[in-house]
């Protein structure tokens, strides 16, 4: 029988709150004889004490842990020193970046589980779901709370007060429950998304679907400028016949400029009555695309809200940019009455659930890609595969 030993780390940076490992799912692994060794204070600040952590291993210093290790679990990559420690024959599974993972991951085998299917017999193992859901509510709750003025419409013997107006762009797991949640809350909720097979999901959620199309940059222009129209329906008719707005993989497509700037014409049209913007566009690999300027930013009625969840990136620096042109991930920018939040390690303010549903995936991929005979991940299953950075 080979040893069946998994270690985690403390997260390396201290923003990062959640831990891949919960008292529960410890216990379950224990009882399919794994050996679990987790460095002092690792739960913490998930909720979860040492002590929680019954017949696990809990010890500070790193070597110690990862003597003998044969899976390492993760969020973001290990420290390059980590890695020293680990045996050259353990897995080290998180989310490691994908093609943007340091070079030091190849040393191991790693897998990267950004890169697991999305399809629905994965989806137990999905992490990108579970996170990006939580994250979509989380961040509907943390706008709305931002905002001067209430969500619902509320009648009221002082007066009628408005419903709040959010828009939220990128229809993906975080749109959706970001959707779903500011429904729930009594806002008026309208989503815009480059792939037009989001409409289905948004609409039966209630809201409103934009989607780039002719008819809507006819609907914005109007009467003015007809020439233009012409010409830039054209352009898009044109890209529209190479594209659906949907890539490899069901993910959204990276857009020419063309297309981008109608994109933002489109959204430039909505911001003047929205109060809440989610934003959560992404394109795998790609920087993600600006769909919100500067000057749509001024268009937007005072004391609006910008949550910008693009820039929380794990490979992007702290002041990079996300869907909103003026938005640094990691800072709160005030500007035309206008706050733009740009998100970073925005998770940890969910780490109890997000700490939860993460280690209920990695359990779940364990289960599935574990074979005890070979004393290794099978790298020959249909999902291990697309998940491996490297052949160590
Ligand atoms: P993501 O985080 O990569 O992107 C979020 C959204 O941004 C996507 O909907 C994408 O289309 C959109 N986007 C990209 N560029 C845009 C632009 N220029 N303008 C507007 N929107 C833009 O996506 P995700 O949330 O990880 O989801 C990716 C896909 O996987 C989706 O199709 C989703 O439905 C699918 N999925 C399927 C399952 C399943 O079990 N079948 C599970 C999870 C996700």
């Amino acid at each position: 029988m080979h040893t069946k030993k998994i270690v985690v780390f403390r997260a390396s940076s201290c923003q990062e709150k959640r831990v891949p490992m919960t008292p529960g799912v410890a216990k379950k692994l224990i009882d399919l004889g794994w050996t679990i060794a987790l460095q002092s204070g690792a739960g913490l600040n998930s909720g979860f004490l040492d002590t929680d952590y019954v017949g696990v291993h809990v010890d500070e210093d790193e070597r110690v842990l990862a003597d003998g290790a044969s899976c390492a679990l993760c969020f973001g990559p290990l420290t390059s020193e980590q890695y020293s420690f680990l045996p050259k024959t353990c897995a080290v599974i998180g989310l490691l970046g994908g093609d943007r993972a340091p070079d030091y991951v190849h040393s191991h085998s790693a897998y990267s589980l950004e890169r697991l299917p999305r399809t629905s017999g994965a989806q137990v193992m999905d992490v990108l779901t579970s996170q990006s859901s939580l994250y979509g509510y989380w961040a509907v709750l943390d706008g709305a709370r931002r905002l001067p003025r209430v969500m619902p419409m509320m009648m009221t013997p002082s007066g009628r007060l408005n419903p709040s107006h959010v828009l939220v762009l990128g229809a993906g797991v975080a749109g959706l429950q970001a959707i779903a949640t500011a429904q729930r809350l009594g806002a008026v909720v309208s989503a815009f998304d480059v792939r037009e097979s989001a409409r289905g999901a948004v609409e039966s959620l209630g809201a409103k679907f934009y989607h780039f199309s002719e008819e809507t940059l006819r609907d914005k222009m109007g009467n003015n400028g007809q020439t233009t129209v012409n010409k830039m329906s054209e352009r898009i008719q044109n890209q529209a016949q190479s594209s659906s707005g949907e890539g490899q993989g069901g993910y959204g497509q990276k857009v020419g400029t063309d297309t981008l700037l109608a994109q933002q014409d489109l959204i430039g049209t909505l911001l003047p009555k929205t109060h809440l913007v989610i934003a959560t566009a992404m394109v795998p690999g790609q920087e993600p695309p600006i769909l919100i300027t500067n000057s749509m930013v001024q268009s937007m009625p005072y004391g609006s809200v910008i949550m910008d969840l693009a820039t929380d990136r794990l490979d992007a620096p702290l002041g990079s940019s996300g869907n909103c042109a003026i938005s640094r991930r990691g800072e709160d920018i005030q500007l035309y009455g206008v706050t733009i939040v740009g998100t970073s390690y925005g998770m940890s303010h969910m780490a109890v659930d997000a700490s939860t549903m993460y280690a209920n995936n990695l359990f779940a991929f364990i289960q599935y890609a574990w074979d005890d005979h070979m004393g290794g991940i099978n790298n020959d299953l249909d999902l291990v595969k697309p998940l491996r950075l490297s052949l160590a």
